[in-house]
């Protein structure tokens, strides 16, 4: 599972075109909410869980994606207004995270489209 295409269609969503033909498209909001960084989502270290302090959403820049770039073969990086860009995002994450709703309803992460 891989993007073919990966383009800000607005002020607010990012899409996302994989190679089965199959088109996501994300709010920021729930990208950057989702953001998997350790300072965003917490991480386990020996462990010691840390979480991370409550989203400021009304942190000026929060939701405004300035740029993309894909991480190895793997993942996609964003960077926003506000300076953030820890978040990587693996296809697999994406594609899981994919708002149409079928993926997880067939549980099936590798067969997309599947009617
Ligand atoms: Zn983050």
């Amino acid at each position: 599972m891989k993007p073919v295409k990966v383009e800000k269609i607005s002020t607010k969503e990012l899409l996302i075109v994989w190679d089965t033909g199959h088109e996501s498209r994300y709010a920021f909001e729930d990208l950057r909410d989702s953001c998997p960084c350790a300072s965003c989502s917490g991480e386990s270290v020996l462990l010691h869980r840390y979480e991370p302090p409550p989203f400021d959403r009304s942190a000026k820049g929060r939701y405004e994606l300035v740029g993309a770039a894909p991480v190895g073969s793997y993942a996609l990086q964003l960077r926003w207004a506000d300076g953030h860009d820890a978040g990587i995002y693996t296809w697999e994450k994406l594609w899981n995270a994919c708002p149409c709703g079928e993926h997880k309803k067939n549980g099936a992460m590798m067969a997309p489209d599947r009617k």
